[in-house]
């Protein structure tokens, strides 16, 4: 698949860089499809397409009903490509079929409806004092959109559809990694009739990201990705007083206290710990175990780590594909060898795990036993198939090490007594914490607290990052 145009401002233009992004195929190395790259000109000229469309008001002054259709013809023409959608996301990152098709493409359809859902809820124009006064919630501006590789679909939705709905006008930039996924959804506006300017979708670099978040011309930067570079664009943003949502990285906890049912747990920690071969920000990787069972619970862990299988991700029975590149899978092995040099007992898996496969960046999955929450290995995002078992002697202290992460994306609590799940859950600096499974819902605040980042995306408070609320006083 070769893209010679860029979507800029609703059209296709050439390009004025004359490079272009190489996509390769995570599982064979092979040569999937080239993209053009834009150049920092093209950004420019993106970014003053959305300020001149938003200038001009007619996205912004179309009645909310009329976008929330708009959003949801859009919803319907992406259903129709979901298959497609599926097999490019699994060629270009290597993520397992049975994901890429019904939990990240046919979810997008799902996310697009509910943030419809959403804001045919949402106040966008609320009464206060009696009448007399009226909060309007206005459209915040020209927004930036920079998602990550790994869930490259949802992390563009969860921004683009609510800042459309809120009347913004929002450019686009996906991860090199994962451009042509990006450019069907450039068709898919494309077609949807959105004014001319309102939306840019240009997969690009870093340096084309530094160079949307520095434009003066930009209101919003609302970006999902490593921790370093939210820290980064949070500065920069921070310098020039605009508005920045960060859906940063993660070390969720999954404390599994001493009444769980263990068939629950690894059938549970195979989904969110081993889900994208690793490489999800919720991933539950670090297991905080009862000293009184940590043995049956690392043997009950092994069991279903080692039946986990590594191979072809268009393959209905792979667990497991390829990670993202081979700089990526050589950084996740740095990570195991870490553990075994800090003291882990790698109980599956190793430094020196077979891959069984010839070519492709795969990895095989890695248990950790013995670990000691202060180790870089419990501390640090590793984004990869790595587990460790850390052990805990009372609930307050399983509390304590859950808390003790520059993170706090997720978590999850493992026992058959709500009361006593009622009570972790309430304890734990988190965003986000499930019971017995985690399932985040569109429809409800995705998000975390310290390095894991500033803001919400999704449900109520998705749809209030991309307003400014306007107090008028009636008179
Ligand atoms: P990354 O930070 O390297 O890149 C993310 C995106 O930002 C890419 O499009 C990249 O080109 C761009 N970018 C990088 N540096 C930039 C800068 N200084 N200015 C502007 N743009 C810049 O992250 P990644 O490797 O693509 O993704 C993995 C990370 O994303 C992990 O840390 C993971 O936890 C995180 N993530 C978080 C969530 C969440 O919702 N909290 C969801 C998915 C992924």
């Amino acid at each position: 698949m070769n893209h010679d145009r860029l979507y800029v401002g609703g059209r296709w233009v050439a390009p004025t860089s004359g490079e272009t992004i190489v996509v390769v195929s995570p599982s064979t190395e092979e040569v999937i499809g080239t993209v053009a790259a834009p150049s920092i000109a093209d950004a420019g000229a993106a970014v003053a397409a959305a300020r001149a469309s938003f200038e001009a008001g007619t996205w912004r002054r179309t009645p909310v009903a009329e976008r929330i259709a708009a959003l949801r013809r859009l919803a319907d023409a992406y259903e129709a490509r979901v298959p497609e959608i599926g097999d490019l996301l699994t060629s270009e990152m290597g993520a397992i079929s049975r994901w890429t098709q019904f939990v990240h493409a046919g979810g997008s359809v799902a996310l697009i409806r509910a943030v419809c859902d959403d804001a045919e809820q949402y106040p966008w124009e609320e009464p206060r004092l009696g009448g007399s006064a009226t909060i309007l919630r206005e459209p915040g501006g020209v927004v930036v959109a920079i998602p990550p590789w790994n869930v490259p679909q949802s992390t563009l939705l969860s921004k683009l559809v609510p800042a459309l709905l809120a009347g913004c006008s929002v450019v686009v930039k996906p991860s090199p990694e994962t451009p042509l996924d990006g450019l069907v959804l450039a068709e898919l506006i494309d077609g949807s009739g959105l004014p001319e300017g309102v939306v840019s979708i240009l997969p690009g670099g870093r340096e084309i990201g530094e160079a949307l978040v520095a434009n003066p011309e930009v209101d919003h930067v609302a970006f999902t990705g490593s921790t370093a570079a939210g820290r980064s664009i949070a500065a920069v943003c921070g310098r020039d007083l605009k508005r920045v949502t960060l859906e940063l990285g993660g070390k969720s906890a999954a404390i599994v206290l001493d009444d769980a049912d263990l068939d629950v747990v690894t059938a549970g920690l195979k989904a969110t710990a081993f889900n994208i071969s690793g490489q999800a920000c919720i991933a539950q990787t670090r297991v905080l175990a009862p000293r009184s069972r940590y043995n049956e619970i690392v043997d009950a862990l092994a069991t279903m780590v080692d039946g986990l299988r590594v191979g072809d991700p268009f393959d209905p029975a792979t667990d497991l594909g390829p990670l993202v590149s081979s700089v990526h899978r050589d950084r996740v092995r740095d990570y195991v060898k870490t553990g075994v040099a800090e003291g882990a007992r790698a109980v599956v898996g190793g430094v020196d795990a077979p891959t069984g496969t010839d070519r492709g960046w795969f990895l095989s999955p890695t248990l950790f036993a013995d670990v000691d929450n202060k180790m870089r290995i419990a501390q640090e995002e590793i984004f990869g198939p790595v587990l460790s078992v850390i052990p805990y002697d009372t609930d307050a202290d399983a509390v304590a090490a859950a808390n003790d992460s520059d993170y706090g994306l997720a978590g999850t609590v493992w026992t058959t007594d709500p009361a006593r799940a009622d009570a972790v859950v309430r304890e734990v600096r988190t965003g986000m914490i499930g019971v017995n499974a985690f399932r985040p819902h569109f429809s409800m605040p995705f998000g975390g607290v310290k390095a894991s980042g500033i803001g919400r995306e999704f449900g109520r408070e998705g749809l209030d990052a991309f307003v400014e609320p306007k107090a008028y006083y009636h008179g």
